[in-house]
C-alpha cells in the first residue's frame, strides 16, 4: 500500500526533479509483496528506498548528474545497495544530486535543479533543497519513497536534510561500504540516510552497515568489536553529558537558529541530560581546509573520466595527441566540477603543496584532536595516550546547528560567488574531516512555514553512532 502511496506521490511530484531515473509501477509491483501476502520478515521488505545517482545500481544507470556519464550503466551493485536488496528494501530509483556530490544546493545537476515544492516556497521564489543529495533528502519529505541513501563528503546528507525537515545521518568513516560508490573525496567519503523518522533511519543504517573486503577503507571486524566493548564500558544511565562548543556561536548564524538551538538544549536538558561549554578551537580553519583537501582528491579521483577509460566520449573530429581528453572533459564536466579539478590540481602541485596541501592536513590532525579532547569515549582509531591535550569538561556528544541560516533562495545562491556557497558547509566539515557520527534533526519551531526548516546536529565520537542515534530519538 506505502509502496503505491509513493508511486502515486513520484507522478504527481515530477517536476521536483529529485529522481534522474525511477521505478515504473510495473517494476515496482513486481517486486513489492503485496501487503498481506508479504511473508518473509525481512527487515526492510518491500520498504521502497531511492539511491543517490552517485552510487551504482545495476537496474538504472549510474550518472553521478554528470553529462560525462550520462548513460553509464554500472556492472555491479554497490555493497550497500545488494545489502539493502538482501533485507527485502527496493530500489525506487535514483536522485538527482549536485554533479559528483560537489554542491550545496542540488543545483549543478546535468538533468536540471532540484526545485522546492510550492508549499515550502518563500513568498519571493524558490528555496534551496540544500546539496548534494538534494533528490534524495526532497523524495523522503515528499514521501516519493520510504527512505533513501545519500553520500556525505562535508554535509551532504545533513544539510539538504536540515533544509528539508528529514533526518539525514552520517555514520562514521568506514562503517558503510564504499565499494560501488563514485569517489569524490574518498579519505571524507561517506554513505548517508535520509528518513522521516529514527526508527527508519535506525533500520536502513543496520541492514547496510558491516565489513566489507572489496572496499580498503572499510572498518575491519576486529576494530568494529573494539568499539562495541569501549562503548559498553560506558555506564549507560540514559543521562548524557551535551557539550555546546562555543566556536560555533559565531555573529554570522541566524537569530531563528540560534533559539532553535537553545530550545533544543532546553528539551535535552527537561529529559535529564545535562549541558556543558565546550572548545574547539581549530573550527574556524576546518572549512578552508576542507575545500584545500576535497577538490585535490577530486581532482584525482575525476581523472579516470577521460572518454577511454570511462565517460561519454566526445565526438568531435580527429581527436589524437590528447586533445581526444580534454575535449571530452570539457564537454562532459559541469562549471563546479571544472573549478574543483583546477583547484585541486593547482593545491597539488610543485609550487602549492606545501602551502596548501600539506599545511590543510595539519588542520585536519588539529580538528581530529580538538574532538578527542572533548569527548569521554575515547577515539579507537588513536593509540592509548594519544587523545587530545583538552582539559576542560568531557561530555558524551555535541549539540549544534546544522547549518549556520535558513533555507536561501535559489536565485540568490546562483547569484553568489562559489565562496559564498561554500560558507554553508561550516558547521558540517569539522565532523567529516574527523571521520565522526553526525545526524541532522528537524526540530519544530514557532513559526510553521517551510523558511524555518531548522535542523540540529548531534556529534559523538567515532564509532559511537549508537549514541547519537538514541540522543536523536529522544528529541524526536
Ligand atoms: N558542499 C560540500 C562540497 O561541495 C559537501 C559535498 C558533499 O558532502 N558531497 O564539497
Amino acid at each position: 500500500q506505502h509502496a503505491r502511496t509513493c508511486l502515486a506521490n513520484q507522478v504527481a511530484n515530477k517536476s521536483y526533479n529529485a529522481f534522474i531515473s525511477r521505478a515504473t509501477e510495473e517494476q515496482l509491483l513486481r517486486v513489492v509483496p503485496d501487503g498481506e501476502n508479504a511473508s518473509t520478515q525481512r527487515p526492510l521488505e518491500g520498504k521502497l528506498i531511492a539511491i543517490k545517482d552517485n552510487i551504482c545500481t545495476t537496474d538504472f544507470p549510474t550518472t553521478a548528474a554528470s553529462r560525462i556519464l550520462h548513460e553509464f550503466p554500472s556492472p555491479y551493485d554497490a555493497t550497500v545497495v545488494s545489502k539493502l536488496r538482501d533485507a527485502g528494501g527496493v530500489v525506487a530509483g535514483k536522485t538527482n544530486l549536485d554533479e559528483f556530490g560537489m554542491g550545496s544546493h542540488s543545483i549543478h545537476s546535468h538533468v536540471g535543479p532540484v526545485s522546492q515544492p510550492s508549499s515550502m516556497e518563500h513568498g519571493e521564489g524558490q528555496l534551496s533543497v540544500g546539496g548534494s543529495s538534494g533528490g534524495s533528502a526532497l523524495a523522503v519529505a515528499t514521501d516519493q519513497c520510504w527512505a533513501s541513501l545519500g553520500t556525505d563528503t562535508g554535509g551532504s546528507v545533513r544539510l539538504p536534510a536540515a533544509y528539508t525537515g528529514v533526518y539525514g545521518f552520517k555514520p562514521s568513516y568506514g562503517l558503510l561500504s564504499r565499494w560501488g560508490v563514485l569517489a569524490y573525496a574518498n579519505s571524507l567519503d561517506t554513505v548517508g540516510i535520509l528518513a522521516k523518522d529514527v526508527d527508519s533511519v535506525k533500520s536502513l543504517f543496520h541492514a547496510v552497515n558491516g565489513y566489507d573486503k572489496k572496499d580498503p577503507t572499510s572498518l575491519a571486524e576486529s576494530s568494529r568489536r573494539r568499539i562495541t566493548e569501549l562503548v559498553e564500558q560506558r555506564k549507560r544511565s540514559g543521562r548524557y553529558r551535551i557539550g555546546v562548543p562555543k566556536e560555533y556561536n559565531t555573529s554570522g548564524i541566524d537569530p531563528k537558529i540560534k533559539s532553535a538551538w537553545r530550545a533544543t538544549l532546553k528539551a535535552l536538558q527537561s529529559k535529564g541530560h545535562s549541558i556543558h561549554p565546550v572548545s574547539l578551537p581549530a573550527t574556524k580553519l576546518a572549512l578552508p581546509a576542507y575545500y584545500v583537501l576535497a577538490p585535490a582528491e577530486a581532482a584525482s579521483n575525476l581523472a579516470k573520466y577521460d572518454g577511454v577509460r570511462y565517460g561519454t566520449r566526445s565526438s568531435g573530429p580527429d581527436t589524437s595527441g590528447g586533445v581526444l581528453f580534454s575535449q571530452t572533459r570539457s564537454e562532459g564536466f559541469g562549471d563546479e566540477v571544472k573549478r574543483r579539478i583546477l583547484l585541486g590540481n593547482y593545491s597539488l602541485s610543485a609550487e602549492a603543496i606545501d602551502n596548501y596541501f600539506i599545511q590543510a592536513q595539519k588542520v585536519r590532525r588539529l580538528v581530529q584532536r580538538d574532538f578527542d579532547g572533548v569527548f569521554s569515549l575515547r577515539n579507537s582509531l588513536v593509540d592509548e595516550g594519544g587523545d587530545g591535550e583538552g582539559e576542560g569538561e568531557r561530555v558524551d556528544a555535541l549539540l549544534v546547528p546544522t547549518a549556520p541560516t535558513l533555507p536561501p533562495l535559489v536565485k540568490d545562491v546562483k547569484r553568489q560567488d562559489p565562496v559564498a556557497a561554500y560558507m554553508n558547509d561550516v558547521f558540517t566539515v569539522p565532523t567529516s574531516l574527523a571521520g565522526l557520527p553526525a545526524i541532522s534533526v528537524p526540530v519544530k519551531t514557532d513559526h510553521g512555514a517551510a523558511r524555518s526548516q531548522i535542523g540540529m546536529q548531534i556529534i559523538s565520537q567515532y564509532g559511537d553512532d549508537e549514541l547519537v542515534l538514541e540522543i536523536a530519538q529522544c528529541l524526536s
